[in-house]
This record gives structure tokens, C-alpha cells and sequence, in this order.
């Protein structure tokens, strides 16, 4: 994070500096000379953002290292790649996927109401985020749960876990899913929540097939094991002419060359039931227990 804002003149920060009591020392330690030279060391901007943003500031202290593992390389990760789990850094995002009450109590009730299948069961929970899964397995009587993720999210899981009294319970792992070590050879039962939209996107389903290929032992459980992919077409006048029509008068002006851009562009919304106009069809149908990475590739 540090690292864009590697020229960011100390003068612009001053008064924040103040605010945070000077946590932060400029290169030279000189703060009454040159003040247009001085710019922070790449350290002090590290120790100034690590303070002024408003993310996870405080990592794993001493105690709640119990139960945790760094796993985590230093390595820069591909500019992509960087921006994926740094979107999963904030807490919005975790948020959002907590209060999705249809996903997160789905995966509630997978949990909950299979207790006679995770009782004293080894859990991997690859992506744990929040850690919200893995608390639901700990719940259910697991005997124990790994939870993995690159995110500095996994900071505030560690602290969730704390408070909820399952430290003993839970181990998580800091690192890429495909980098780290596992105390444990094989885990009984694989969890997951790696849908993105039009269900593939963001690839993370690649990971959870890694894993369950590395670890997961013979006749283990996948959840969830099963996923489709439907498509179906609509017709919806009213979003096409606030959408498109619109652009023939922008303020009195012709807009049309922006059409071809917009045509172009993947829309994400919700769609009233009344709008389809064709019959719906599985384009895609996976059981996760068999399905290979090759299989995520397809035409239909
Ligand atoms: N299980 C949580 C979070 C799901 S979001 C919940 O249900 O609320 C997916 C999470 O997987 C993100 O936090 C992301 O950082 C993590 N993730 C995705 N790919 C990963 C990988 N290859 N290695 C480690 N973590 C990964």
C-alpha cells in the first residue's frame, strides 16, 4: 500500500501527522529544512499509512497467535492478482457477503443442520474470509478447522474467533491456498464459498479443486458438491430506454457513439421473473467431488 504513494510530499500529511502523534519520521529526521525535498522513506510512509488507514491496523498479537500461521510470502503477486485480495482487505465486502442472508443462511444451514456429518471431523475452509464458515463447522462440533486466506481480513477473523470462544478450535492460515503448508495431511471435509459472478468469475473455484485434490481424503465431503449455471434470455423495454434511447438527446445533444461501448458491457442486476421471454437452460452442471479444471473452460 505504502509504495504508491512513494512521492507524497511530507508538507500534505503535516497536519494528519499531528493527529496521530507523530508517528511518523521523515527521512532525514531534519523536519525545519528543505521541507519541499522532503519526501518519506519508504519505512516512515509504511508506519504513517500503516496508522492512517483505516483497515486492519493492529495484526496478530501475542495471544491471539495461538492457532495462527503465517504463511504468507513476500513475493509480489501479479498486479491482478494484488488487486483481487486487496478488494477482500476491506471490511464492505465482507459485509456485504455476510448480510446476503440467502447466501450466507444457505451455507448456515449446510453447516448446522449436518451436524452428524462434521461432528469430530477435520474442516478446511479454503477462503475463509470473516472466518463466518468456519465458525459455523467449529459450531457443529468439528474437531477442527484450518481456515485459509491471503487477505488481512483474516486479522479480524482471528479476533471474531477470539471472542467467540472457539481459539482452540480454529487454526488460521495467512498465504495462497496453493502455497501453504497444512498441519494435517488429509481433512475430512472441504468448505467454501468461492462463487463469484456468473458463477466462475474470479476463478477461485481452480483453488478449491487444488485443495480438494491435495488434501482432501478419500470419500471426503465437498460443500457444497454441486453447482449449475443456467442462462435464459428477457426483454425489458423499460431498462432499454433508460439505458440506450436516452442517449439520442444528452442535454440536447446526439450521445449515439457511446452506444456501441455500452452495448458491449456486462451488465450485473437483478431481473423481475417477467422479463424472461425464453425457456431457461443448464449450461453448465459440476459436481465438485469429480469435476476437473479443464471443466470450467466450456462452450455451450
Ligand atoms: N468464506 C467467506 C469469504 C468468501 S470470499 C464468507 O463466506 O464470507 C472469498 C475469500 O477467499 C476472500 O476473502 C479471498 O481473499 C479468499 N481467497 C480467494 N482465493 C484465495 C486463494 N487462492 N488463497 C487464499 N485465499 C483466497
Amino acid at each position: 500500500m505504502a509504495f504508491n504513494y512513494q512521492r507524497v510530499i511530507k508538507d500534505n500529511y503535516i497536519m494528519r501527522e499531528e493527529i496521530y502523534n507523530n508517528n511518523v519520521n521523515t527521512e532525514n529526521g531534519d523536519k525545519s529544512e528543505n521541507k519541499d525535498q522532503q519526501y518519506f522513506s519508504d519505512d516512515a510512509l509504511e508506519k504513517f499509512m500503516n496508522t492512517w488507514n483505516p483497515r486492519y491496523k493492529e495484526k496478530v498479537n501475542n495471544i491471539e497467535k495461538k492457532n495462527y500461521i503465517d504463511c504468507d510470502k513476500d513475493k509480489e503477486l501479479g498486479a491482478e492478482n494484488s488487486e483481487y485480495f486487496n478488494s477482500y482487505n476491506y471490511i464492505h465486502i465482507h459485509e456485504d457477503m455476510i448480510k446476503d442472508e440467502v447466501r450466507t443462511r444457505t451455507y448456515y444451514n449446510a453447516i448446522r443442520k449436518n451436524e452428524h456429518l462434521i461432528k469430530d471431523k477435520i474442516v478446511l475452509d479454503v477462503g475463509c474470509g470473516t472466518g463466518i464458515l468456519s465458525f459455523f463447522a467449529a459450531k457443529s462440533g468439528a474437531k477442527h478447522v484450518y481456515s485459509i486466506d491471503k487477505s488481512d481480513i483474516i486479522y479480524t477473523a482471528v479476533k471474531i474467533r477470539d471472542a467467540n470462544n472457539l481459539t482452540d478450535k480454529i487454526t488460521f492460515i495467512k498465504g495462497l491456498a496453493e502455497e501453504i503448508e497444512l498441519p494435517v495431511d488429509k481433512v475430512d471435509i472441504i468448505i467454501s464459498e468461492w462463487m463469484g459472478y456468473c458463477l466462475l468469475f474470479e476463478n477461485m473455484l481452480d483453488t478449491v479443486l487444488y485443495c480438494r485434490d491435495k488434501w482432501l481424503k478419500k470419500g471426503g465431503l465437498i460443500f457444497p458438491d454441486k453447482a449449475y449455471m443456467y442462462i435464459a434470455g428477457i426483454e425489458d423495454s423499460l431498462y432499454r430506454e433508460e439505458k440506450f434511447d436516452c442517449w439520442k438527446n444528452c442535454y440536447g445533444l446526439n450521445f449515439t457513439p457511446i452506444l456501441p461501448i455500452l452495448k458491449e458491457e456486462v451488465v450485473i442486476d437483478y431481473v423481475d421473473r417477467n422479463f424472461i421471454v425464453t425457456d431457461t437452460s443448464c449450461i453448465l452442471d459440476l459436481d465438485l467431488n469429480t469435476c476437473t479444471k479443464d471443466n470450467l473452460s466450456f462452450v455451450s
